[in-house]
């Protein structure tokens, strides 16, 4: 009786600290988003993300205007 008791403590303890640690890091994981580089235009020096951005000859511009202003 002495070690079912003790059976069912431990089973209690390994529910309450099991359960935030899998529904909370579910959360976490969803709401972050995998970093994203930024680049420095080569035409005004604004600094702009990748996905915002235009590459051209090694160059990264923030925009269209700015890469046809730079004679890329
Ligand atoms: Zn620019």
């Amino acid at each position: 009786m002495k070690y079912l008791l003790l059976l069912v403590f431990l089973a209690v303890l390994w529910w309450i600290f099991r359960r935030p640690a899998v529904s909370g890091g579910n959360d976490i994981r969803a709401e972050q988003k995998p970093p994203e580089s930024m680049y420095c235009c080569a035409y005004c020096g604004v600094h702009f993300p990748a996905s915002d951005g235009e590459e051209a000859g090694g160059r990264h511009y923030c925009s269209s205007e700015h890469r046809r202003a730079s004679g890329q």
